[in-house]
């Protein structure tokens, strides 16, 4: 049954939904309330799909979620996603129609954006967003004047506040001290608009921020890579036992013989000095596997590791299969995943110079989800 539904694809994604209820109960136990999970789904829910997560954590009583578009938000909506749906980034405010129509949270870039937004005089629900001192999106914490004007807007409706920490996942000392100062500023702010205002929820933490800081939890965290199981990068820093939700295979496509001194694809950048075996993968560049591998990636077949050799290209790539037996056409090869043998997406990141965010996040634009119960 399993093969033959594999058997339809040259590549494909495995997406493992026990393993995201496993970490997301694992998460919950970690909260004071299953509510203060705002689940990050953006970016096709960091390559996972976002509807389907999204469906799931649903049934699992999660109704908060972040995405970094309007058009992921409306996504979620048009498939009956239910609870609060908050764009963390900018969004056109001539959309901001669509805003309320899809009941859609916006977040607050800054004051003038918040004026941009009030003068179509339509109702919209936002989270104010306060640079802490990360100086991307926010408006400056000491500007109380501001943001005070903000909170007035008739038809903005404050249902949270927001800040973003810059550097929460090193634990330096300059860094930690960097973060409490963050998290001061922004816990300063709040407190003194409490005393006239209704700033509704407030929220500090991602991902790194609630292993390191969890006691500045606040209302929500709003979390994304440890949902799906996995570290930003490797080695692992968190003490959690999660399971990598994602996996990535593909299958031998074919096999040939190569002399020694023969050289392996563009660029001639890899030279048998043996008489070897290839296998060519059907997977490339153009699915997700960043350039960088070449020549040092791994894949696993038939249990065992073994190295991408030659230029990664844009829809194949090639691996030494000299000293793993019985390799056939058809087998599966791991890129990202488990079989006997483990590869995390961490290393490729890692091997990628990357952090695992943005490997999955470009993973799949082409390629089959496939979801297993
Ligand atoms: C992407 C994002 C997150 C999620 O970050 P993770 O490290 O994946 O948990 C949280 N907050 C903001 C503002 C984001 O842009």
């Amino acid at each position: 049954m399993r093969e033959q539904v594999y058997d339809q694809h040259r590549s494909w994604i495995e997406i493992n939904l026990a393993a995201l209820r496993y970490n997301v109960e694992h998460i919950l136990k970690l909260l004071d309330d299953p509510k203060q999970l705002m689940a990050v789904v953006k970016a096709d829910a960091y390559g996972h799909g976002a509807v389907r997560i999204s469906q799931e954590l649903n049934q699992m009583g999660i109704t908060s979620f972040a995405v970094a578009t309007l058009a992921e938000a409306i996504e979620l909506r048009k498939n009956n996603i239910k609870g609060d749906i908050l764009i963390l980034g900018y969004t056109n405010p001539q959309d901001v129609w669509l805003l309320n129509r899809y009941d859609i949270t916006q977040t607050i870039l800054d004051q003038n954006y918040a004026f941009l937004l009030e003068e179509k005089h339509i109702d919209v629900k936002v989270h104010i967003a306060i640079d802490s001192g990360m100086h991307r999106i926010g408006e400056l914490y000491d500007h109380i004047q501001s943001i005070e004007n903000i909170l007035k807007y008739p038809h903005l409706h404050i249902t949270g506040m927001f800040t973003h920490l810059c550097v929460c996942d090193e634990m330096t000392v300059e860094s930690q001290g960097y973060t409490y100062q963050q998290i001061h500023s922004f816990l300063t702010l709040v407190n003194e608009l409490k005393e006239n205002y209704d700033v509704g929820s407030i929220h500090i933490l991602s991902s790194y921020g609630f292993i390191y800081y969890p006691e500045y939890l606040c209302d929500y965290v709003r979390m994304g890579i440890l949902l799906y199981g996995v570290d930003s990068s490797f080695p692992k820093q968190t003490f959690l036992s999660l399971k990598p939700v994602l996996s990535l295979k593909s299958k031998v496509a074919l096999i040939k013989e190569v002399s020694s001194q023969e050289t392996i694809g563009y660029g001639r950048t890899y030279m048998a000095t043996k008489p070897m075996r290839i296998a060519v993968v059907p997977i490339g560049y153009a699915d997700g596997i960043p350039r960088e591998l070449s020549n040092c990636g791994e894949v696993i077949i038939n249990g065992k590791k073994t190295s991408i050799v030659g230029r990664i290209c844009m829809d194949q790539m090639m691996v030494d299969i000299t000293s793993i037996d019985d390799v056939r056409c058809g087998d599966i090869v791991t890129i990202i995943g488990e079989d006997g043998v483990v590869q995390g997406v961490e290393m490729i990141a890692k091997q990628a110079h990357t952090i695992s965010n943005e490997i999955l996040s470009q993973i799949g634009m082409r390629l089959p989800k496939i979801y297993l119960e």
